[in-house]
């Protein structure tokens, strides 16, 4: 259960085995593609299994596992399937004359990284391992996954399914086990060419430190603290509810959680009062009970972490409209939370505090003030416009320094859309074609035609 180095060395042996002579690296695009395919769909079949494994293991709603997680997760199976045929290079018509009379033609081939070490987080348990698989396979890479320690239920299943899917003995490993003690010899191992990693902003550089050995690839997701705007302009129902969900989805719990709100001075009162009713009325509860609306934090230590934040916000003299406290008693609650009378020097404005807490503050100018200040963090995530007015939401969208920006929505993903950060956010992005970027090589082929037929 808590893979160390020998572990890690076996796993990584069994991928590099995988990789250099086993059936997979053999295999034709379109049969990779069907088991991809395939995996997918076992995904949707075993959807009741996944979601209760999610919900016992994370603590989420099962009805947020069953109705967001899995069928994310299935969808980026399916999505990737239709790439693995469709990686090509190009044909380059070269404008060199070193030999008169001499032509060249080259090419360029894509070819699979190798070795991929990827290590994820306990927020989305299933749904990062499956942002992460399904390029992997599709790129025709192997791959050694450590499962977050937390949450290593719904990964260990998925190896499943995608063995009777027909993913090759190799092809996918995983680890369960700590970040020191197994991550750490993952991400530095000499046989591994690739590492891409989900977490923390801290834990990034440790893995940067760690790759940087032997200079080996690295992709990261990292944290955020992302900026959700209301203009004075905007539907507010759709902006309340917005920001609502923006905060509370998945206990906050989120990497891209709207977690610094911005709303125009004239309807401040108006917009926090209504996200504070919201949050007053959110159902706590454990996860497997079909009424929850929202389950406790992960774990103690998550627990212990958002309980400092509120802490931190109340002496630096922040006011709860709603929630504030963490739940005494039975099981790690923390009540939804939106802190007004905070500013931008703040630490629960600056950091990120992955809990169900809303940090709310008025603007008075959008093209001066709002852009400046929103753009005041280490990190460059996501962001949210909420207007009417479709001009101001492209001009804002353009000056945000962030990797997704939702116009009048939040938390919409889409295996299409790509997905990571500006600054230290990270490295490279998740989903569309342009992941495929992260476990491909790209090798030019130059081919001397000789002189004139
Ligand atoms: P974390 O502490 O950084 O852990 C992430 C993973 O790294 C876990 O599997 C962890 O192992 C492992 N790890 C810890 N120390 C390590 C080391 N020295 N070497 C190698 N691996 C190590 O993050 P977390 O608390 O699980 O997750 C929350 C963070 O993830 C937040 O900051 C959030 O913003 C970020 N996140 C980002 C995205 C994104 O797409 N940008 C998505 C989700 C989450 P353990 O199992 O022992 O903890
Ligand atoms: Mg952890």
């Amino acid at each position: 259960a808590a893979c160390e180095k020998p572990d890690v060395d076996a796993a990584v042996a069994a991928a590099r085995r995988a990789f250099d002579s086993g059936p997979w690296t053999k295999m034709r695009p379109n049969e990779r593609s069907r088991i991809i395919w395939k995996i997918g769909d076992l995904i949707l079949k075993y959807t009741e299994e996944l979601a209760q494994l999610e919900s016992i293991d994370n603590g989420k709603p099962i009805a947020v596992a069953r109705g967001a997680d899995v069928v994310l997760a299935a969808d980026i199976f399916h999505y990737m399937a239709g790439w693995a045929t469709k990686i090509e290079g190009s044909v380059l018509d070269l404008s060199v004359h070193y030999t008169p009379g001499i032509e060249y033609q080259a090419f360029t081939r894509k070819e699979p990284i190798g070795v991929v070490a990827q290590i994820i987080p306990w927020n989305f348990p299933l749904l990062m391992a499956a942002w992460k698989l399904a390029p992997v396979l599709a790129s025709g890479c192997v791959v050694v996954m450590k499962l977050a320690e937390e949450t290593p239920m719904s990964g260990l299943f998925l190896a499943q399914i995608m063995q009777e899917a027909g993913v090759p003995d190799g092809v996918v490993n995983m680890l369960t086990g700590f970040g020191e003690t197994c991550g750490a010899p993952l991400a530095a191992h000499p046989n591994v060419d690739k590492v891409a990693f989900t977490g923390s902003t801290e834990v990034g550089k440790l893995i940067v430190k760690a790759a940087s050995n032997d200079l080996k690839k690295v992709t990261l997701e990292l944290g955020g603290k992302s900026p959700n705007i209301i203009l004075e302009d905007a539907d507010l129902d759709v902006a309340i509810a917005g920001a609502a969900m923006g905060i509370f989805f998945n206990h906050g719990q989120a990497c891209c959680a709207g977690s610094r709100l911005f709303v125009q001075e004239k309807i401040f009162d108006k917009v926090v009062a209504g996200i504070a009713d919201i949050g007053k009325k959110i159902k706590l509860g454990p996860g497997l009970d079909p009424s929850t609306e929202m389950g406790p934090m992960v774990s103690q230590t998550q627990y212990d972490r958002v309980s400092g934040f509120l802490t931190s916000g109340r002496e630096q003299g922040a006011t709860a409209l709603c929630g504030g406290k963490p739940v005494t008693g039975n099981g790690y609650f923390i009540e939804p939370t939106v802190l007004v009378n905070t500013n931008d020097q703040m630490k629960v404005v600056q950091e990120e505090i992955f809990g169900p807490v809303l940090t709310a503050m008025p603007f008075k100018n959008v093209d001066e003030e709002l852009i400046r200040r929103a753009n005041d963090s280490l990190y460059g995530l996501a962001a949210g416009i909420f207007t009417t007015n479709i001009n101001k939401a492209h001009k804002i969208a353009n000056r945000l320094k962030a990797g997704t920006v939702w116009v009048n929505c939040y938390n919409i993903f889409d295996a299409s859309m790509p997905f990571g950060g500006y600054k230290q956010s990270g490295w490279g992005r998740e989903m569309g074609h342009e992941v495929l970027k992260n476990y491909l090589e790209t090798k030019s082929v130059c081919v001397s035609l000789g002189a004139a037929i």
